[in-house]
């Protein structure tokens, strides 16, 4: 079974198409998406539509439970606030709707699949460090856990002695005996330095986790973030990968 796994897309529809023509190279037979289709970008109704037709499985992640109401929103950096107030006024009553019906935490075909991390998964904890990883290797059942949320992507192995390896390839070869954490990275806000868009492909069979990057066209959603009047930065920080 070939999956193709994303994650944040954050209202970016340029990121999104291109990651979705991107995908029909791929031979994929599901398509997996892990939270946060809305928050900070201008199109959240056209890319929560297009997620609807296009993903096999959807979670829901943190800015999209804060457009809900659903998660405080205190602790927001002040452009993420306001991204969020602006979403909730502007999109649609009957999409936001549905997509409180979505969780963010699953397993699918004995994968974990959650937005943020197997260990209280409501609370949008990260998984940055050895030690954060080692808690969250405790919370979830089977081989890997496929997460977002930080926008960074990562792979991180539980050897069958206990020891935790973090690990940045672009093609990496599962070892049967390990498990792990993954980090997809994020289609529509990449913060790895490296602005194109992010997705990863797992071959079930080949045991095969591969990242791909594509280019989209930034500018024309950086024109759009301020058009929409959402905060400058918003836009600048997409050129950067930042
Ligand atoms: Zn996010």
């Amino acid at each position: 079974m070939r999956y193709l796994i994303i994650s944040d897309i954050h209202a970016n529809l340029e990121a999104f198409e291109a990651v979705i023509a991107a995908a029909e190279s791929e031979r994929v037979d599901r398509r997996i998406f892990l939270g946060d289709v809305v928050g900070y970008g201008p199109e959240p109704d056209d890319c929560f539509r297009r997620l609807e037709d296009w993903a096999d499985i959807r979670l829901t992640g943190n800015h999209d439970y804060a457009v809900l109401g659903l998660t405080d929103i205190t602790y927001f950096n002040p452009v993420a606030k306001q991204a969020v107030l602006w979403t909730r006024a502007n999109m649609q009553p009957e999409n936001q709707q549905k997509m409180g019906r979505l969780h963010c935490h699953e397993y699918y075909d004995s994968l974990c699949l959650v937005h943020s991390s197997p260990y209280q998964p409501e609370e949008w904890h990260y998984i940055f460090t050895v030690h954060q990883a080692q808690t969250n290797f405790e919370y979830f059942s089977g081989q890997l856990c496929f997460i977002g949320h930080s926008h960074i992507p990562i792979i991180i192995e539980q050897k069958p002695t206990g020891e935790i390896v973090r690990r940045l390839q672009h093609r990496y070869i599962l070892s049967p005996e390990s498990r792990y954490i993954i980090n997809v990275g994020s289609v529509g806000q990449p913060r790895d330095n490296d602005p194109r868009s992010c997705y990863m492909v797992y071959d079930s069979e080949a045991g095969i986790l591969e990242y791909k990057r594509i280019p989209y066209p930034v500018t024309k959603t950086q024109e759009k973030i301020l058009q929409a009047g959402l905060p400058e930065f918003l836009a600048y920080r997409l050129g950067l990968g930042y």
